[in-house]
């Protein structure tokens, strides 16, 4: 497993690779970072920012000092949990779990391992099954989640029994969540799905996977 950025370095500020950086994120996420000034309330109730080691002030500062590979390969990107508390506290109203969408996005377009490949498939697999339904199926999602996840244990050579283990351990959280009526079969569609493919078609690579 690649090195994670768990602890805070002191930032170089990288002229030649702050602008483009501040102008992809602002233009992909409509956030304007540039309006930051650093007075830390969205870290004080930014729950996960304990355990990345980066706080939504600090990822806005990464990007505005142009530090690029920090600012894709961070835990805060990956264990943001959305739950906009950072953007409501913010006095500039900076939705840093939008950036965190926006990075997602880029770190898969250049190829970049997700930190934690277990959150990108179940990523991935949400905006699919939503894609196709409006809302999540839960057979379709825990099919696509398990693909990935499969396909991924195998490329790093995890081997079959190591995937026959894992689709094991699936299995029965999936008999469990039916004995609890928690799986569905039906595949329901919601009424306006129209509405939802033409978000889709708006943002085409957020479907992909
Ligand atoms: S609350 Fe807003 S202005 Fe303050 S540090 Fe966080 S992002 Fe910047
Ligand atoms: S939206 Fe993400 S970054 Fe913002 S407070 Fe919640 S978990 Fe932290």
């Amino acid at each position: 497993m690649k090195e994670l950025c768990v602890s805070p370095s002191v930032l170089q500020f990288q002229p030649e690779l702050s602008q483009p950086l501040i102008q992809e994120v602002t233009d992909r996420s409509g956030q304007n970072v540039l309006a930051c000034y650093q007075c830390r309330r969205c870290a004080a109730g930014c729950p996960v920012g304990n355990e990345t080691g980066v706080t939504p002030d600090r990822l806005i500062r990464m990007i505005i000092f142009g530090e690029r590979e920090e600012v894709l390969n961070n835990l805060l990107v990956w264990k943001c949990v959305a739950c906009y508390t950072c953007g409501t506290r913010c006095p500039n109203n900076i939705q840093t779990a939008r950036i965190n969408e926006t990075l997602k996005q880029i770190s898969k377009e250049v190829h970049i391992e997700p930190l934690l490949p277990k959150v990108a498939a179940f990523h991935d697999a949400f905006l699919k099954s939503t894609s196709h339904f409006g809302r999540v199926n839960e057979l379709e999602f825990m099919g696509l989640y398990e693909m990935r996840n499969a396909k991924r244990a195998l490329k790093h050579g995890g081997g079959w029994k190591a995937v026959a283990a894992q689709m094991r351990g699936y299995a029965k959280l999936g008999i469990s969540m039916i004995k609890k009526k928690r799986m569905h079969f039906r595949l329901s569609r919601i009424k306006r799905l129209s509405e939802i493919k033409r978000l889709y078609k708006k943002a085409p690579d957020e479907a992909g996977g």
